[in-house]
């Protein structure tokens, strides 16, 4: 299938054409042509299936296509998504997608001044992307009015009760108009998630896009045996052996994290820490720095790396293992994204040996060891 045959408009094709898309990827083949008849979703995939572009693309679509009369512009859509950097990765592909349409979005997430979010939503968006703190502020502060939204995106709705959200997210969803269209997305559906769709959905058509098996077909996956005492000379040679490739690795603590790119600076290696005791801007700064290519490794902790959308990473090692093995799922999934491949490698000390076993279970194969 090719987006023309999803019936999308020429300035969006455009946009796509540029960002070199050859094909819709699965979700956005199911998913385009109900959003686009403003039908309601719900969505179980994770980051990385190209489910930003299967609601970013309906919802520009059809703003574009009844364009706002008025002298003001009301929001009419709003994304919802725990992270500030899942928002900014958000941002990145409206701002994409849109480039040929007049079609405007805002962006706020807390932890930065507000000023000049507020400057930005005094001239007028269509769409805003927003984490539920941030959000709730400006609402309370009379900088956001929800009441003309058509179409509202709850995005990683997991992870939202993960972090503790659930109850902002309610709190929102009292500010919006009984009558819109929602497209709701999480990667697993616990008991409260469930309970949430179905309490917002009408008649929704449900997409289901398995991780697991994705992640098994595009990455390819190793594990070396090793002791504790020699990860540190293994990891120096991998990352030395992958040359220029970028590479990302994760540590299960901060601490860790930090120890790693010292290891890894101190052998010559041009590396950075993200982690959660890094403040909003340098944990930018290290992202943009690992996108660009000017930092060539990138460690992180599980929390800091969720949902990281990194173009071209071709490699990931896992410098230890983590304790949930949908972590791993999360983890490996950086690489091979949207059909690209990629490579895996996981150190695994004796002391892991029953977490690596778990993981296998979950993904359903025996990863090759290398030594
Ligand atoms: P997402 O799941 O939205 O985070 O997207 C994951 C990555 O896939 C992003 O880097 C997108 O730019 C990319 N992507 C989205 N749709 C496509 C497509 N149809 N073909 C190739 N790459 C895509």
């Amino acid at each position: 299938m090719t987006f023309q045959e999803l019936n999308i408009i020429e300035p969006i094709l455009k946009a796509l054409d540029e960002k070199k898309y050859i094909k819709p990827t699965p979700i956005q083949e199911k998913a385009i042509p109900p959003a686009m008849e403003c039908r309601d979703i719900l969505g179980c995939a994770q980051t990385g299936t190209g489910k930003t572009a299967a609601f970013a693309i309906p919802i520009i679509q059809q703003l574009y296509k009844q364009q706002h009369q008025g002298k003001q512009r009301p929001i009419r859509a709003l994304v919802l998504t725990p992270t500030r950097e899942l928002a900014i990765q958000i941002e990145e592909c409206f701002r994409h997608y849109a480039k040929y349409t007049n079609v405007k979005h805002g962006l706020v997430f807390g932890g930065v001044n507000q000023n000049p979010q507020i400057e930005k939503l005094k001239k007028g968006v269509d769409v805003l992307i927003a984490t539920p703190g941030r959000l709730l502020d400006l609402i309370s502060q009379g900088f956001v009015k929800l009441d003309a939204v058509e179409h509202f995106v709850l995005d990683e709705a997991d992870r939202m009760l993960d972090m503790g959200f659930i109850h902002d997210i309610k709190r929102v969803l009292m500010k919006l108009p009984k009558k819109k269209q929602t497209l709701f997305f999480s990667a697993t559906m616990p008991p409260p998630i469930a309970a949430l769709s179905k309490s917002i959905l009408y008649k929704p058509i449900r997409i289901d896009i398995t991780p697991e098996s994705s992640v098994v077909e595009t990455i390819e996956q190793f594990v070396y045996y090793v002791e504790k005492e020699d990860k540190r000379k293994l990891l120096v040679s991998l990352v030395k052996e992958a040359q220029k490739d970028s590479v990302l690795v994760f540590s299960r603590t901060k601490h860790g994290a930090d120890r790693i790119a010292r290891i890894l600076c101190r052998a010559g290696i041009g590396s950075e820490a993200i982690h959660g005791n890094k403040s909003q801007t340098a944990r930018q700064n290290a992202l943009t720095n690992f996108k660009s290519g000017k930092t060539r490794v990138m460690i992180a902790t599980d929390i800091a790396a969720r949902g990281l959308d990194i173009q071209d990473l071709p490699l990931v090692i896992n410098y230890d293992l983590p304790d949930v093995p949908e972590t791993y799922v999360h983890r490996i999934g950086r690489t091979g994204r949207a059909g690209k491949t990629g490579k895996a490698l996981t150190l695994c000390s004796q002391d892991e040996m029953s977490m690596l076993l778990d993981i296998q279970k979950k993904v359903g194969i025996t990863i090759p060891a290398l030594c």
